[in-house]
C-alpha cells in the first residue's frame, strides 16, 4: 500500500454491498456485464417461532439488478441460506431486506441509481433500462415504486417549501407523468398546487 490513506481493495465495500449487509465471494466479467457472487454476511440462524437455532439445510439464489458499475450492467447473485428449527420444525431463509424489497428484483443501490438517473441525470427510462440490464416495464415500474416510497410517501417532504414547480428540464418523467394526467402535453412548464 502507499500509505496509510489507502485501505487495502475490497469489492464489498468499492460496490457499496456492505449498506446492502451483503459480502462479495466471486465475480464474473462478460464484455457486457458483471455479475458479482454474494453471500449475506449476518447468518441468521435464531428461529423465528421459538427462538432455538436452526440448521442449515440447503439455500435459493435469488438474482438481483445492481447499480451499472462502470456503465456495465452488474447482477448480484445473492446465495441465500435455509434453515429449519431443530426445535419446531420452523423453515426460514436468511433475511434479505436490507439488501432489496421482498420480490423485487432490482437491489436498494440499483433502485438509487435508477431514481437519481431519472431525476437527477435526466437519463431516459431506456437508458436507466439499459443501465440494470431489464426491461422498459421493469424499470419504470421499478422507478415510480422507488420515487413513491422515497418521495411520495414521505409527509415531511414539503416541510419549509413555499412553492412548488415543475419544470419539465428538471424532472422530465414526472413531469411527463403529470402532464399526461392533466392532458397539457404542450406547456414547457407545470405548476403543480397541492
Ligand atoms: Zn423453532
Amino acid at each position: 500500500m502507499p500509505d496509510a490513506t489507502f485501505a487495502c481493495p475490497d469489492l464489498t465495500t468499492f460496490c457499496r454491498l456492505d449498506e446492502l449487509g451483503l459480502q462479495v465471494v466471486g465475480q464474473r466479467l462478460e464484455p457486457d456485464r458483471a455479475v458479482l457472487a454474494c453471500r449475506i454476511a449476518e447468518a441468521d440462524q435464531w428461529c423465528r417461532r421459538c427462538g432455538c437455532e436452526g440448521t442449515a439445510r440447503d439455500s435459493v439464489l435469488r438474482r438481483l439488478a445492481h447499480e451499472p458499475l462502470g456503465w456495465r450492467p452488474t447482477t448480484l447473485e445473492v446465495t441465500i441460506r435455509r434453515y429449519r428449527c431443530a426445535d419446531c420444525g420452523h423453515v426460514w431463509r436468511q433475511d434479505t431486506s436490507r439488501a432489496a424489497e421482498p420480490r423485487a428484483r432490482t437491489s436498494r443501490r440499483g433502485l438509487r441509481w435508477a431514481l437519481e438517473g431519472i431525476v437527477c441525470q435526466h437519463l431516459t427510462v431506456a437508458r436507466v433500462a439499459e443501465g440494470l440490464g431489464v426491461s422498459w416495464n421493469t424499470a419504470n415500474d421499478a422507478v415510480l415504486a422507488e420515487g413513491r416510497r422515497v418521495l411520495i410517501d414521505d409527509a415531511q417532504r414539503f416541510d419549509g417549501v413555499k412553492v412548488l414547480g415543475v419544470d419539465e428540464h428538471v424532472v422530465r418523467h414526472e413531469a411527463l407523468l403529470f402532464r399526461m394526467e392533466v392532458k397539457d402535453l404542450h406547456g414547457l412548464v407545470v405548476v403543480a398546487a397541492r
